[in-house]
């Protein structure tokens, strides 16, 4: 068996489109546009271009884009003053703090400061305790996109065997949170979990997202199971994920490649978050 390749930039694409139509008809009932604030501390080259791209993004969709760029060596004060400004700010609906934050900057403090209701990166605890609930909130965009891309390949996920490899916060925990809201059995692997291996056999659903070039063999996957592939690892011959895809490829049924899956999905689903804050702040309600 060959896997299906999951088109991550399709299914971006096809999303941002979607959005973009309901952005106009926002703009339209609202007679103003969904507003995306973005903050970037420092010079990190990663940082730069992520920002970017969410800015284009952000246009592209017919939304404002608020791009803010402090220099590397200033203090949390002036940082949380900002955050508080945009927080004030009518036309800002969605607020995201480029992370990592130089090192001197406490990133909980910042992320704890921003308005839940405009946390359109999902980050902050209230949206992590409503996720948990099973109430509307913001669900981070990364883990958002890859239930997407499953959705598409199933339907119903309920009742499925769903393995998360990784339990960070902006990615492992919330996935797993999403699949069992789905009715999956999930189990979630980690660093001290006994036989990794072990687990992803039995997993009809994988979700990789442990930042190791290649961790997960071809011999772990189950035949025939879907295989969304979260990691991004620069190695000397570009950038690869966390599966082996040409192993896992030969024996899983779908499998999203890196870069091309997941990637892409992250940024659509931001704008996505945006536009349904847009639409809560004004009492419109959201066609998604
Ligand atoms: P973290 O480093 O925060 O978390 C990695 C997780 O992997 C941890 O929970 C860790 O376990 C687990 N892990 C580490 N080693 C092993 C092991 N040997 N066996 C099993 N589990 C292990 O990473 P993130 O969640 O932030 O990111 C994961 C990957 O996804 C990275 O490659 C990152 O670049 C990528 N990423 C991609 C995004 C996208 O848009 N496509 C967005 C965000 C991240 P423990 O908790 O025990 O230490």
């Amino acid at each position: 068996m060959t896997a299906t390749i999951i088109d991550g930039k399709a299914h971006a694409l096809a999303l941002r489109t979607r959005i973009a139509s309901h952005v106009a008809n926002f703009r339209a009932a609202a007679g103003r546009a969904p507003g995306l604030a973005v903050v970037l501390v420092g010079e990190d080259p990663a940082s730069a271009v992520y920002v970017r791209n969410k800015g284009k993004a952000t246009r592209d969709a017919g939304m404002e884009s608020f791009e803010h760029r402090l220099p590397a060596d200033t203090d949390a004060a002036t940082l949380l003053a900002l955050v508080a400004q945009l927080n004030a700010d009518p036309a800002v609906d969605g607020i995201l703090v480029q992370l990592p934050l130089p090192a001197h900057i406490d990133a909980g403090a910042v992320l704890l400061a921003i308005d839940p209701d405009k946390d359109v990166d999902g980050f902050h605890p209230v949206n992590a305790g409503r996720l948990a609930i099973g109430a509307d909130g913001f669900v981070p965009c990364t883990p958002l996109g890859c239930l997407m891309l499953l959705q598409d390949l199933h339907p119903s996920l309920s009742g499925m065997e769903a393995v998360v490899v990784g339990r960070s916060n902006i990615v492992g925990k919330p996935m797993a949170q999403l699949l069992l809201q789905q009715s999956c059995t999930v189990t979630i692997v980690h660093s001290r979990t006994r036989d990794v291996a072990a687990h992803l056999r039995r997993a009809d659903i994988v979700v990789a997202a442990v930042g190791i070039p290649h961790f997960i063999q071809g011999d772990w996957i189950k035949p025939g199971a879907s295989v969304i592939d979260v990691g991004i690892n620069r190695t000397d011959t570009g950038l690869v994920g966390d599966v082996d895809f040409a192993a896992a490829r030969a024996v899983a049924g779908a499998i999203t490649p890196v870069p091309g899956g997941v990637g892409p999905m992250t940024i659509a689903c931001l704008i996505r978050n945006t536009y349904v804050s847009a639409c809560r702040r004004e009492g419109i309600e959201a066609a998604l």
